[in-house]
């Protein structure tokens, strides 16, 4: 059985503590999101809660609540910034279900009708990123 023990040096942990750079949309008291470096979809963000947790498996009620508001939230910025007709929510829990990066995170991608999502672990352009990024904050604002 592997630990499941709460990894500081994890890398949502340091974007967390400013120590590597992210295309961040939306912040506030409990919740950060930025976008996603391998997009699979334009418009693929990443929202976490800002206390520390792996995964579903061990976040409390609170970071729970908080965290789907801010999906809730971010999902209706993306469909409005990308002209979507839907949303999909993915969430992986431990290396068995997915997961890679052990903060609690929530991938939001707005999809278009028929829209298949891009393969996982291919790069993004960084430029197109920010403009995708600055999209979503017109779109909060
Ligand atoms: P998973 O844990 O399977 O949900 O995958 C982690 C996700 O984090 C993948 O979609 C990666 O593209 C994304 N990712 C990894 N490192 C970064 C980073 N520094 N900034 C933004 N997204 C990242």
């Amino acid at each position: 059985m592997p630990t499941m023990t709460y990894d500081p040096d994890n890398i949502f942990a340091k974007i967390l503590r400013g120590e590597i750079p992210a295309t961040k949309v939306y912040e506030d008291d409990e919740t950060l999101a930025f976008m996603d470096i391998m997009p699979r979809a334009d418009g693929h963000l990443l929202v976490i809660p800002k206390t520390p947790c792996r995964n579903l498996l061990d976040a409390s009620p609170d970071q729970l609540a908080t965290v789907m508001q801010a999906v809730q939230k971010l999902s209706h910025a993306v469909m409005k910034a990308f002209g979507a007709e839907g949303v999909t929510i993915q969430q992986f829990n431990e290396a068995a279900g997915g997961q890679e990066v052990f903060h609690l995170h929530f991938h939001v991608l707005p999809r278009r009708e028929g829209d298949r999502l891009r393969p996982p672990g291919q790069m993004g352009d960084m430029e197109v990123i920010a403009g995708h990024a600055e999209q979503i904050r017109a779109a909060l604002a």
